[in-house]
């Protein structure tokens, strides 16, 4: 009775009778109905006897040995049996092709993974798949809820990150007299970084708040298993993890802490340039063609490059040259005692270390270092946990960069709940296993 055909359109319920070519030479595939459950009513699962009309639907499908198909099914409209059932009559139908469907399941469910687990835009897939952009939003919803996991897995380190959503809007405010942000608007994300569940949620507005009620709409259990957060110097991580996930051990990574570094160094080298030139600095100021060779590691240098560096600098007037060298050299300090972490530093080498960091800048009198040697005595027990740890954030913030790849591909998103959805299919195909072509 089933034909090749048949097993070859693969669609369950229905038989194919022939093919034929319409005048452009589009296969035309003709249908029957192959399944005895298709005339039982949809409300009372009665068997129905009497025909009342015969319909033919012409549902679209994906295509066919690369050829685009049309489907023409010829079904019977019946009388429903029951005489006391609401449904006078209804029409067959099989599970690829629902009452009224226009589209066959699976050239929608196709539709909505080439987004969610193919990393298409929704534009690109309706182009692929020959749909409209709503059709392809709502089947990526769908197939996205069925995919991702409503609650995460036990995560033994979590990382915490920023992301802005869109671009802020500036506003000028003829009180104060200044530039401020009207609009500036963030999510938040959070990530296993050890598990390899990807983002795990992203809530919105940079809040203690929001983060903290994103932790406990977890069960007690999961958070109880969290032991390691890796976050950036941000106080409102900081407060939210202190309240929702007392228990954990904050870890701040050494790539924040190197940032300020070169921050407070090229702050110094700024300065010092406008007090003694009198102006920005520009090409042929040594200190300013230097710049880039400053902020580089000297662990990453050959030797003879650093004392060159050194000897080119002391060439500037000292004036210039004594400030920038005890900077670079308060970040070279801080740089050592950072590779401590995953060496097993006894508590005397890192005391060591951190001593003589915070001598430089305190014997510099700079400004910048000394707010340096703040933040790094501030955020010191969480820099501590890193050296101990090893733990970084690095897993958040190539979360955030694939985020960023979404939403210019996207050329931005309205819908702030869409996005999400997106941005954590994106961020969960390697879990989910898309990325790997065996
Ligand atoms: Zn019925």
């Amino acid at each position: 009775m089933v034909n090749d055909t048949t097993r070859l359109l693969g669609l369950d319920g229905l038989v194919v009778d022939r093919v034929e070519l319409d005048a452009a030479g589009v296969p035309v595939v003709v249908l029957s109905t192959g399944c005895e459950q298709a005339r039982c009513c949809p409300d009372c699962g009665q068997e129905a006897v009497r025909v009342k009309a015969w319909v033919t639907t012409r549902p679209r499908d994906l295509p066919v040995a690369g050829r685009t198909v049309r489907l023409r099914w010829r079904k019977r409209r019946w009388h429903c049996p029951t005489d006391s059932c609401p449904r006078v009559s209804f029409t067959e139908q099989v599970g690829q092709v629902p009452a009224r469907a226009r589209l066959t399941g699976r050239l929608r469910a196709a539709a909505g993974a080439a987004v969610a687990d193919g990393g298409r835009t929704v534009v690109q897939s309706a182009r692929d798949h020959g749909l409209s952009w709503p059709v392809v939003a709502a089947a990526f919803t769908a197939h996205a809820a069925a995919v991702l996991p409503a609650e995460p897995d036990p995560v033994e380190v979590l990382g915490i990150d920023e992301t802005r959503r869109g671009r802020p809007k500036w506003e000028f405010d003829p009180v104060t007299q200044a530039w401020q942000t009207s609009v500036d608007r963030w999510h938040v994300g959070m990530c296993d970084l050890t598990g390899g569940q990807g983002l795990l949620g992203q809530v919105e507005g940079r809040t203690a708040q929001t983060v903290i009620d994103w932790l406990t709409a977890r069960s007690q259990d999961w958070r109880d298993q969290v032991r390691y957060v890796a976050i950036d110097m941000c106080t409102i991580f900081k407060s939210a993890i202190t309240t929702a996930l007392p228990h954990a051990i904050l870890v701040v990574d050494h790539f924040h802490v190197v940032q300020l570094a070169h921050q407070a160094l090229n702050d110094v080298r700024r300065r010092i340039t406008v007090q003694h030139r009198g102006r920005r600095g520009r090409a042929g100021d040594l200190e300013w063609d230097l710049r880039n060779r400053l902020t580089r590691s000297a662990r990453r240098l050959r030797a003879e490059r650093v004392d060159k560096l050194c000897d080119d600098l002391t060439t500037l007037p000292a004036k210039i040259s004594t400030p920038i060298l005890a900077a670079w050299n308060a970040k070279e300090d801080l740089l050592d005692l950072l590779a401590l972490a995953r060496t097993h530093p006894n508590r005397e080498t890192i005391t060591r270390h951190l001593h003589r960091f915070y001598t430089r800048c305190a014997d510099s009198g700079q400004p910048e270092l000394t707010r340096l040697a703040r933040t790094i005595e501030t955020w010191w027990p969480q820099i501590l946990a890193f050296l101990h740890t090893g733990i970084t954030n690095a897993g958040s913030e190539g979360t955030n960069r694939v985020i960023k790849t979404v939403a210019r591909n996207a050329y931005g998103f309205r819908n702030p709940e869409n996005q999400r959805l997106r941005t954590r299919a994106a961020t969960t195909r390697k879990s989910r296993g898309h990325l790997n072509p065996a």
